[in-house]
């Protein structure tokens, strides 16, 4: 789906206004400070048309220099998105990092709406004209409490909006494939990316094909080049405050958006946290390969090591489909041993299986354990079909609404069957009647 992001200064109006583009169907928090929204996008429709919708709303209430992360979080946004509504309060004019932000958003070349919120009364208009100095095009007034030009300015939104994304996908195909390093702050992310891209960095030139973005890095693993994205967010450390959670989900979604496979870093010398379920399941959610490692085990004496393998056990018996690792990423213990994860997961994600295999496969399951009767009705299914991979997607033909269950015992057998290590799996039912 193509992305539009809504970019602007806090307290210009961008809650207001994502919650009018989205219905009252999400409750997004508004102006309750220190409240961090950890979700980054939203899908939504506008006139017909479906988009993500990134939000970086939730990430502004931070006392410490306050602008230039605005600038930081904005270069994100802009990253990420294919379309950028840009938010002006009409009531205050320009500031300089409305400034910044236009350089920026100048630089990207992706298309802007330029919108001036607060234009409550029809008198504030001259304020909104005002705009047209920031050289971004016409400023569309609008007033997001009162609704007043929301919906004109969603239309000029949609007009400039590609069908298709160019940022989300297609990923690129061939070269090296593409890792993200993600998880919660302090798991140890850039002490592990200094393991592997201090030492065996390889001249960028010598791959051939391969656009790079800088802030990409090429490194060797096991004797291979593979390309680190994002690492740029790696290195630039966010500080311990509140609005750090929510820029660090940004960050993980936007080098998820580029990455192939991620591996999701979790602290072993402390239990498992939300935080890092949340991370997990971003990667399921993007449809990503995933790769479980549990660092600082050099932390751990050997009782710790075996209550925390059980603990593990339980923690994660929902992707128990997910390689896992234990690692050092201080004293490069088994470092070495992701290349296998990686190539497993990758293995499983890149996984097709013939439509003739799965239907006789699926014939079999289905005579042996059939759907349960519901309603006096059991609903069957007719043929199947992998439509995708990369990660691998199914289609499934039914007479009737195939329930919740019983699509997860289909997957659970598709997994035992056919491998499918390390990746998500979606399954679609269409029913036909
Ligand atoms: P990031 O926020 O995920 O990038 O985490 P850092 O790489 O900055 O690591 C956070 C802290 O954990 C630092 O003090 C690291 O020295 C420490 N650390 C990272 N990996 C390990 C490890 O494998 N073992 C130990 N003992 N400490 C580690």
């Amino acid at each position: 789906l193509p992305v539009l992001a809504v970019v602007g200064r806090p307290n210009v109006g961008k809650s207001t206004l994502v919650n009018r583009v989205l219905g009252r169907r999400e409750a997004v928090v508004q102006d309750v400070p220190g409240v961090t929204r950890d979700r980054v996008s939203y899908p939504a429709e506008w006139a017909g048309r479906q988009f993500m919708l990134v939000d970086t709303g939730g990430w502004e209430h931070d006392a410490a220099g306050l602008n230039a992360r605005v600038a930081e979080q904005a270069e994100v946004a802009i990253a990420m998105a294919d379309a950028v509504m840009f938010i002006v309060d009409a009531t205050v004019g320009p500031t300089a990092t409305d400034e910044q932000v236009v350089r920026m958003l100048r630089k990207s070349g992706k298309p802007v709406v330029l919108v001036a919120n607060k234009v409550d009364s029809p008198v504030q208009e001259s304020d909104a004209a005002a705009l047209w100095s920031l050289g971004l095009g016409q400023p569309w007034s609008v007033s997001a409490l009162h609704g007043r030009g929301s919906g004109d300015v969603l239309d000029a939104a949609m007009a400039v909006l590609p069908e298709v994304s160019g940022v989300a996908s297609p990923l690129p195909e061939g070269g090296p494939r593409r890792v993200a390093l993600v998880g919660r702050p302090n798991v140890g992310k850039s002490s592990l990316l200094n393991a592997i891209a201090g030492r065996d960095r390889v001249v960028v030139d010598s791959v051939a094909g391969t656009t790079r973005d800088p802030v990409d890095e090429l490194v060797l693993l096991g004797n291979r080049p593979w390309w680190l994205v994002d690492t740029a967010g790696i290195r630039r450390r966010v500080h311990q405050t509140k609005g750090a959670d929510f820029y660090a989900s940004l960050r993980t979604q936007a080098a998820l958006e580029k990455a192939e496979v991620a591996v999701v870093l979790i602290d072993s010398s402390v239990p498992l946290t939300e935080q890092d379920t949340r991370v997990i399941q971003q990667v399921i959610d993007a449809g990503r390969a995933l790769v479980i490692a549990y660092n600082k085990w050099d932390l751990m004496d050997d009782d710790q090591r075996h209550l925390l393998e059980r603990a593990v056990e339980q923690d994660l018996v929902q992707i128990q489909w997910a390689p896992r690792v234990n690692i050092s990423a201080k004293t490069r213990w088994h470092v070495d041993r992701l290349v296998k994860a990686l190539d497993t997961a990758l293995g499983g994600w890149d996984t097709r299986i013939s439509t003739g295999k799965l239907n006789s496969f699926l014939g079999e399951l289905t005579a042996a354990n059939p759907h349960p009767v519901r309603g006096g009705k059991q609903p069957r299914i007719l043929f199947a079909t992998q439509a995708d991979s990369r990660p691998p997607r199914f289609v499934i033909f039914a007479t009737g609404f195939i329930e919740h269950g019983y699509r997860r015992f289909i997957e659970r057998k598709l997994r035992e069957n056919f491998g499918f290590v390390g990746t998500p799996i979606e399954i679609s039912v269409r029913v036909r009647e």
